[in-house]
């Protein structure tokens, strides 16, 4: 039987990471391999697939930026459409992977599988979690059936989609959490009922070469609303186009920041987000125009759908619809 052909894109991470002894887990550099030398720590991966290897970038993903998404979201797109690809795997860092995981899941139209890896200790470690991380993950991505599920990242034995993944411990091997996880092992009926890719994409025309600034806040109990005046003369200046808030609870707006929150220029969207990391926030009815509600999106994955729609020019009605559908 032809073996699946499969792209891997290596960005850097602690899984192309190295340290100057086998037990040190914390003190290491980030995005030393190359993409090679990750795959020649596992020779398995040629009983499953032809594989293609290709660095993109080499970095820590604390560095990643939206300029880093929207190269990677473009070169996948064009992996993704290219007859002789059937599946493309990205390693990344554990970091920022739920940020850039999102942004791949609502900019990609691709029907094959894409599948992101990571790990949370160097390749020099003993016990090192990349090299089965990284067979796990091309094996999926092997699986037609994983196109229909949306951009899935592979971590400790488990498929995360990119809808729901969000790493929730800064150090353990077990770090993300299993909402929404399948075993890798899940058959391909397990895999069609993992929820089918979303009918939220958007389309970054060829022409945007550059995404947004948008800032994030996170409101606490008696937190100043000062750094949201800041953001407001940012805003009036346009060096910010946009402003989530990660706010308590059930999206609750403290009354302190009003007053700052409503100097903001209407032409900056505002998107109130809850900060529980769950459930679905507030929505709010005769708000101003310019307030978006985030719904289900944590304020991560909210920043990153703003950037999103604001870099595909949306703007205003189009923009809280592209809320909506979030
Ligand atoms: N700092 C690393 C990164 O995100 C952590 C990791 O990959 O586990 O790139």
């Amino acid at each position: 039987m032809r073996k699946p052909r499969i792209a891997l894109l290596a960005t850097g991470g602690t899984i192309a990471g190295t340290a100057g002894s086998a037990t040190d887990t914390s003190g290491y550099t980030a995005g030393q391999l190359g993409a090679d030398a990750l795959i020649a720590a596992v020779p398995q991966l040629a009983s499953l697939a032809r594989l293609s290897a290709e660095q993109l970038f080499n970095i820590d993903s604390k560095d990643m930026t939206p300029q880093h998404w929207l190269m990677l979201s473009r070169r996948v797109q064009a992996l993704a459409d290219d007859p002789a690809v059937d599946g493309v795997v990205i390693t990344h860092g554990t970091d920022t992977l739920e940020e850039t995981a999102y942004f791949l899941q609502i900019t990609l139209a691709a029907s094959k599988p894409v599948v992101m890896t990571a790990a949370m200790r160097p390749a020099t470690a003993l016990s090192a979690d990349g090299p089965l991380n990284l067979y796990q993950a091309v094996a999926l991505a092997c699986r037609p059936a994983a196109g229909r599920a949306g951009v899935l990242a592979v971590l400790g034995d488990r498929i995360l989609p990119a809808d729901t993944i969000a790493k929730r411990h800064p150090s353990a091997v077990d770090a993300f959490t299993h909402a929404g996880a399948l075993t890798t092992l899940a058959s391909d009926a397990a895999l069609q009922a993992l929820a089918p890719r979303r009918n939220s994409r958007i389309a970054l025309p060829p022409e945007v070469q550059m995404l947004p600034a948008v800032e994030l806040l996170t409101v606490a109990a008696g937190s100043s609303p000062a750094l949201a005046r800041a953001l407001a003369s940012a805003g009036l200046s346009g060096g910010v186009a946009g402003v989530v808030l990660a706010l308590p609870g059930n999206a609750s707006l403290p009354e302190a920041w009003l007053p700052a929150l409503e100097e903001l220029p209407p032409t900056v969207p505002l998107v109130l987000a809850s900060r529980c990391g769950g459930g679905i926030g507030r929505q709010r009815a005769n708000a101003p125009a310019n307030w978006l509600d985030a719904g289900a999106l944590d304020p991560l994955k909210a920043r990153v759908r703003l950037i999103a729609g604001l870099g595909a020019g949306l703007r205003g009605a189009r923009l809280r619809r592209w809320f909506e559908r979030g």
